[in-house]
């Protein structure tokens, strides 16, 4: 068994009762879910360094239960995933996001907001039109919506080429995410046309440790500038892995130490609050 926090433990025991409540499987409930939408979306900030301030966030996933509690996403996107329920609950969370952020975007050209893409959905791309759509309605420039995608996404190479194509063309960036945890070869960077590296928090846990991983993290550095990516350590809970990262120039920062991800109004705040001028 994994172990779970107290917290976690009884997120899961509830939605097992609701879900056993409603005689439904679990994909049956992931499904029903996704036709009443109900699905938000928090917002993680991510700071620039060399300001201080709020260079935007990353949307993350939480379903929302009758009792107004929240399902983390690790519980039910590998699902969604194995059964290709993905493919609605991400446009659900495009449209949750743009909907969200539209204004904030419009007013706020300098900011963005990063979205996480199923290794299928990068594989397909099928959600780019999806996107465009929301967004030219919404009137917010592509190139302030980044697409994240872990390195499973980009295994297929070919099939991720031409979603990377299309996406940089209609003036996304795209990032790799938690860089380091999977199995992709360092080819895989130099011959996709990527734009950012987001150093997974187990790198960032590292720093500062005897722990053998703390070795590698300014080659991942050191790499990631060769390649002229940005990059984004995920994770930091310390000043002391703050220094570090500032030392090693690392552009961006996403953490505990700045913030926990955000419901929407709580974002705003914050963002307000950090680049007042
Ligand atoms: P991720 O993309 O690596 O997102 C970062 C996760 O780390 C988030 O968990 C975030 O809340 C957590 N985190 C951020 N800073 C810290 C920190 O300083 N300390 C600690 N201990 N944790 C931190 P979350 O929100 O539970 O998301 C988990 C994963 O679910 C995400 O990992 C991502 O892979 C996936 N996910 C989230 N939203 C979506 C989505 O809309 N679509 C897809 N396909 N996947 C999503
Ligand atoms: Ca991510
Ligand atoms: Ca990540
Ligand atoms: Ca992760």
């Amino acid at each position: 068994l994994i172990p779970l926090g107290a917290g976690m433990s009884v997120i899961l025991i509830g939605l097992v009762v609701w879900i056993s409540r409603q005689h439904l499987s679990p994909q049956g409930a992931l499904q029903l879910a996704i036709k009443r939408k109900a699905f938000v979306t928090h917002y993680q900030p991510i700071i620039e360094l060399a300001t201080g301030q709020c260079a935007g966030a990353e949307a993350l996933v939480r379903w929302r239960q009758p009792d107004g509690s929240f399902v983390p996403p690790d519980m039910f996107i590998p699902l969604a995933e194995r059964t290709g329920l993905i493919e609605p609950l991400t446009d659900l969370v495009i449209q949750r996001v743009v909907d969200d952020l539209a204004s904030m975007l419009r007013r706020e050209p300098s900011m963005h907001v990063a979205i996480n893409i199923a290794a299928c959905d990068m594989q397909s791309g099928r959600f780019l039109p999806v996107l465009s759509r929301a967004l030219r309605g919404a009137g917010v420039a592509p190139t302030q919506v980044w697409l994240e995608a872990t390195e499973s996404g980009f295994m297929d190479v070919n099939a991720a080429r031409a979603t990377i194509d299309q996406a940089r063309q209609a003036g996304h960036a795209i990032a790799i995410d938690d860089f380091g945890t999977g199995y992709s070869s360092l080819s895989l960077l130099q011959t996709l046309p990527l734009d950012a590296l987001k150093i997974d928090k187990s790198f960032v846990d590292a720093i500062g440790t005897q722990a053998a991983t703390s070795i590698v993290v300014p080659h991942i550095i050191s790499m990631a500038h060769g390649l002229r990516f940005r990059i984004v350590a995920e994770g930091v809970e310390t000043a002391a892995q703050e220094a570090y990262l500032r030392e090693a120039g690392v552009q961006f920062v996403q953490g505990w130490l700045y913030s926990k991800a955000l419901p929407l109004e709580a974002f705003l705040a914050f963002y307000k609050a950090r680049n007042q001028r």
